[in-house]
C-alpha cells in the first residue's frame, strides 16, 4: 500500500509553476513514461516530471522536499537497477533536455543531462571531436559519466568523468550551482564518482579530443578448442598494450547472424572488441597477436568511422528485455580466472548472456583513486556478468548465474569493489563501491542533502543531524 500521495491541491501547485510535461497514472501516456531498458523493472509512480528546462528541474526537487516524496532522477533510463524510476514517489525525467552545444576553441561540449552518448557523439563527430563515453549509444550521459564511464577511449583519455570540467547542479535545497575545480569544488570531487547522491545533474562541460572520423576497430570471433588460448593472448596482449589500444574480450554464443558461419551459430566463442585512435598500419601491429590466435570464426576488424563503431553494438541490448549485472575489479588474470571466465561462460542459463573482460589501466590509473570519488583505479582488468534474457520463468537462474560468479571471484580475490553503472540490483553495500572515499562521500552528502532527499541509487547516507 502506498505510504505517500499528492493530493489535487499540491498538483495545482506544482502545474502552475512547470513547463514541461507532468504525467499522471491516469494519464495514456503513463505506461512509455515509466518503462525503462531494463524488462526486469516494473514500478508505478505518482508523477513523472518531464522537465523542459533547470526551472523545471528546481521546481521538481523543491516540489519532492516540500511534500516528503521518493525521488527518482532519471538520465537515459539505462541503469541496469532500475533507479530511473521509483514506486510511490516523484520521478524527474530530463530526457526531454539533450541539448549539445560545441565550443571548437576551447574544445568543450556542453551536455544537458538527459543526453544519450549518440546525441555526443553526433554532435561532437561534426567537428572531428569526440570526448570519453561509453560503448552503446543509446545509454545516457547522466548515469553513466557520475558513476565512472569505460569506453573505447578509456585508456588514452581516461574515464568520462575524468573528462568533466564543470557541471550544473540542482541540488536538495533546490539551489542551482555550479561545480568545477574553481566552484563547489568539494561537491565536484564527490559527483566524480558518487553517482545521484547529490542532485540533479543538468549539464555536463566535457573535454573534447581529436578523433575520427575513422577509428581502427578490433573484432574478432573464436570458437571451439581455440576459446582458451584466445583468452590467453588476450591476457598477454594486455601486459603490453599501447594506451592508444582499449580491448575487452568476451565470452558468448555466436549469434544467429549473416555476420556468421551458419555452422557456428551457438557455438561457444572468445570475441575481442576493440578500438585503436591512432594511424591503422600501428593498429595492424597492436592487435596482429590477437587476430592470429588461430583461425576465426569471424574478423570484423579493420578501420570504421567512430560513430558506426560507436553504434555497432545497440541492437544487441534492447528495450523490455530482462538484464542483471554485476562487475568486480582484477589485479591480474591468473590462470585460475580465465578458467573461471570459460566455466561460467559456458554455463550461462542464456545464450544471450557473456562474461566480459575489459582492460583497464592506462590514462584510468594515472589519476589518483582518492582526486575524484572513483576509487578503483588501481586494477588492471574489470570482469562483468551480464546476464540478458527473455522469459521471466528463469529470472531467479539467470541472476543466480551472476551472483555466483562475482561470489567465486570475490573469494577468489579476497579483494571487494564494484561498479556502480553495473550494481545488479544495487543490493552491495555502498562502501564496496566508494572504498576509502566514503567517508569524505558522507560529509559531502551532508553538507549538500542532509535529509538523504536523493536515496534512490547507491546511497551515501549523511551523518544524523
Ligand atoms: P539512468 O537509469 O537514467 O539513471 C541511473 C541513475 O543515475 C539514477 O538513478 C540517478 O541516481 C543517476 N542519474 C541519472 N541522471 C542523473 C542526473 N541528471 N543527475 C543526477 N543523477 C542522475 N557503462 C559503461 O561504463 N560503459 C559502457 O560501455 C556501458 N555500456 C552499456 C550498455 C548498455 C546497453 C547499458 C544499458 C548500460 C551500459 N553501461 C555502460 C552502464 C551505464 O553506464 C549505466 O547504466 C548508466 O547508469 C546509464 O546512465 P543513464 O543516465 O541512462 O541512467
Amino acid at each position: 500500500m502506498s505510504t505517500h500521495t499528492i493530493g489535487d491541491q499540491q498538483l495545482q501547485v506544482i502545474h502552475a509553476a512547470f513547463t514541461g510535461t507532468l504525467v499522471q497514472p491516469e494519464d495514456p501516456g503513463f505506461d512509455d513514461a515509466r518503462a525503462i531498458w531494463n524488462g526486469m523493472v516494473d514500478k508505478y509512480p505518482l508523477l513523472i516530471a518531464r522537465c523542459a528546462d533547470v526551472d523545471d528541474v528546481v521546481t521538481a526537487v523543491n516540489f519532492a522536499r516540500e511534500n516528503d516524496l521518493p525521488v527518482a532522477i532519471r538520465g537515459g533510463g539505462h541503469n541496469v537497477a532500475g533507479s530511473a524510476i521509483c514506486d510511490d514517489g516523484l520521478v524527474i525525467d530530463l530526457s526531454e533536455m539533450t541539448n549539445v552545444v560545441v565550443d571548437t576553441e576551447t574544445r568543450r561540449a556542453s551536455v544537458q543531462g538527459g543526453a544519450t552518448i549518440g546525441d555526443v557523439d553526433r554532435a561532437t563527430q561534426r567537428h572531428g571531436l569526440a570526448t570519453a563515453l561509453g560503448v552503446v549509444s543509446e545509454t545516457g550521459i547522466a548515469g553513466l559519466t557520475l558513476n565512472g564511464g569505460l569506453g573505447h577511449l578509456r585508456r588514452k583519455y581516461g574515464l568520462s568523468l575524468d573528462n568533466l570540467t564543470s557541471v550544473e547542479i540542482v541540488t536538495a535545497d533546490g539551489v542551482v550551482r555550479t561545480a568545477s575545480d574553481e566552484e563547489n569544488t568539494d561537491l565536484f570531487w564527490a559527483i566524480r564518482g558518487g553517482g545521484g547522491n547529490f542532485g540533479v545533474v543538468t549539464n555536463f562541460e566535457y573535454k573534447l579530443h581529436e578523433v575520427g572520423p575513422d577509428v581502427n576497430m578490433l573484432f574478432t570471433w573464436y570458437g571451439g578448442d581455440d576459446v582458451e588460448d584466445a583468452l590467453r593472448a588476450f591476457r598477454e596482449y594486455t601486459t603490453a598494450a599501447s594506451r592508444d589500444g582499449s580491448v575487452v574480450a568476451f565470452y558468448a554464443f555466436v549469434p544467429e547472424d549473416e555476420t556468421f558461419p551458419e555452422e557456428s551459430w551457438g557455438d561457444p566463442a572468445i570475441a575481442m572488441i576493440g578500438c585503436y585512435d591512432g594511424p591503422t598500419d600501428e593498429a595492424e601491429a597492436e592487435f596482429r597477436e590477437l587476430r592470429t590466435v588461430a583461425e576465426p570464426i569471424a574478423d570484423m576488424s579493420g578501420p570504421i568511422e567512430y560513430t558506426a563503431l560507436q553504434t555497432l553494438l545497440d541492437e544487441d541490448y534492447p528495450d523490455g528485455l530482462r538484464y542483471y549485472w554485476k562487475a568486480v575489479y582484477v589485479e591480474e588474470l591468473t590462470d585460475d580466472i580465465v578458467d573461471l571466465v570459460v566455466r561460467y561462460g559456458a554455463d550461462s542459463p542464456s545464450h544471450l548472456s557473456t562474461v566480459d573482460v575489459w582492460h583497464l589501466g592506462g590514462a584510468i590509473g594515472d589519476v589518483e583513486p582518492d582526486a575524484t570519488a572513483f576509487w578503483h583505479r588501481t586494477n588492471d582488468y574489470m570482469l562483468t556478468f551480464e546476464a540478458n534474457w527473455e522469459d521471466p520463468a528463469v529470472d531467479d537462474e539467470n541472476v543466480a548465474w551472476v551472483r555466483n560468479g562475482i561470489e567465486e571471484l570475490r573469494e577468489m580475490l579476497v579483494t571487494t569493489g564494484g561498479y556502480g553503472n553495473f550494481p545488479g540490483f544495487g543490493e552491495d553495500p555502498s562502501q564496496t563501491l566508494f572504498g576509502d572515499n566514503y567517508n569524505r562521500l558522507v560529509d559531502v552528502k551532508t553538507v549538500y542533502d542532509p535529509e538523504n532527499l536523493f536515496k534512490l541509487n547507491t546511497n551515501i547516507e549523511p551523518h544524523e543531524q
